[in-house]
């Protein structure tokens, strides 16, 4: 019997490529499904950046500062702004998104006989990781209103001794953050033997009161806290990811990572960036605003919704949720059929596209059945 051809992993065999349906602008002019920041660059920024990409031009025969001090310094300025203290240069790294972050993160301490952990349900891309790297992995659960049993996680954590936890808080699809407590109790249980690596992609969007765990790393030797700036910097294109950890996780890191692989580009751009981080985090405010209300909306019409503590909102929930997501498609917008079954997640845009996406549900639901309480399991 002959191979099939390429020659690919056995367990890559059949494997869809991962990725949400994309959708053109004409098709679906709302788009609400990837957890993207609506507004754009603005002309400053805009032109800001292509002075800086200008210059950075000029020296593109040259390989990067393969160490991006300068970046990395500014991104230790932007966190203890942003939830941390003391956090210093040699404390932070960045790659191509926090994705690249956290497959580093695996490259450098999971692999062969070792084992990854997460609770579902939660980002998609965790277990592809583990899969990347030859890692074992384990899933434990959520509780009904997604967060998570911390004796439960606990007495999993003791028994699996997981090289590496991914949590995410808020988590994605659901919303739901990680209370302080949470990750001490785990911290604790994880131990010297792994790290609890807590993935604050979307940690600006939280709501007031609710820590970062930027707090607990002067505690916490084992604990990562990974961010990006595609979703609260609005930079979703530009691909920058970061971390804050112990400056041993950082060079651990050093070993794993591909030479260069943070282009002069890339690291122009994001410096840009935080150079403009007022301007961006006003927009993350909005942001905030339009989530409480849309959680309040969809409430008032009946839905069941999760807490959400990010810019999105995961509510449901539906006797056929295909036939709602496609409802909304066949009125200009897109949202994401993810999260348990019934579920749909919609990621929060401007005032003038939440209008938009109200008016599509309510008429949808004409024609669609929500699941009663007393249906529930
Ligand atoms: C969007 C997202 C990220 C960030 O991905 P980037 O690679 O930085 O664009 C990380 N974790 C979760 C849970 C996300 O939803």
């Amino acid at each position: 019997m002959s191979t099939p051809f390429p020659p690919l992993r056995d367990e890559l065999r059949g494997i869809e490529p991962y990725g949400a349906p994309q959708m053109s602008h004409d098709a679906a002019p709302v788009q609400l499904n990837v957890n993207e920041n609506p507004y754009a660059p603005s002309e400053a920024l805009a032109s800001s950046l292509s002075e800086a990409i200008s210059e950075v031009a000029l020296e593109l025969n040259r390989y990067p500062d393969r160490e991006f001090v300068a970046l990395r310094e500014q991104l230790a300025g932007y966190l203890n702004t942003s939830g941390g203290s003391g956090i210093t240069t040699d404390m932070v790294w960045a790659a191509n998104g926090s994705n690249e972050v956290m497959q580093q993160l695996l490259q450098a301490f999971g692999g062969p006989g070792r084992t990854a952990l997460s609770f579902a349900p939660t980002y998609s891309m965790y277990p592809e990781y583990a899969r990347n790297t030859l890692t074992e992995w384990v899933v434990g659960h959520r509780e009904d209103d997604f967060g998570l049993d911390v004796d439960a996680a606990r007495e999993l954590v003791e028994e699996r001794r997981p090289s590496i936890v991914l949590l995410p808080s808020p988590n994605n699809p659901t919303g739901t953050a990680l209370p302080p407590e949470a990750v001490s109790v785990l911290c604790e249980a994880v131990g010297d033997d792994g790290l609890l690596v807590v993935d604050e992609a979307y940690g600006e969007f939280r709501r007031s009161g609710m820590p970062s765990a930027l707090e607990m790393l002067p505690r916490h030797r084992n604990l990562v806290v990974t961010r990006t700036m595609s979703k609260a910097f609005a930079l979703a294109g530009a691909r920058l990811g970061y971390l804050a950890a112990d400056p041993a996780v950082c060079d651990a890191l050093r070993i794993v990572r591909l030479p260069y692989h943070l282009s002069a580009t890339t690291q122009a751009t994001a410096s840009v960036a935080l150079s403009y981080v007022d301007e961006l985090l006003a927009h993350v405010d909005d942001l905030r605003v339009e989530r409480d209300a849309t959680v309040a909306w969809l409430r008032e019409q009946g839905h069941e919704v999760a807490d959400s503590d990010a810019n999105f909102v995961l509510f449901g929930r539906f006797a056929d949720r295909h036939a709602v997501w496609q409802g909304l498609v066949d009125r200009g917008v897109l949202i994401r059929e993810t999260g348990p079954d019934g579920w749909l997640r919609v990621s929060v845009g401007t005032a003038d596209e939440m209008a938009a996406f109200r008016v599509a549900l309510m008429e949808t639901m004409k024609t669609q059945q929500v699941i009663g309480t007393e249906e529930r399991a």
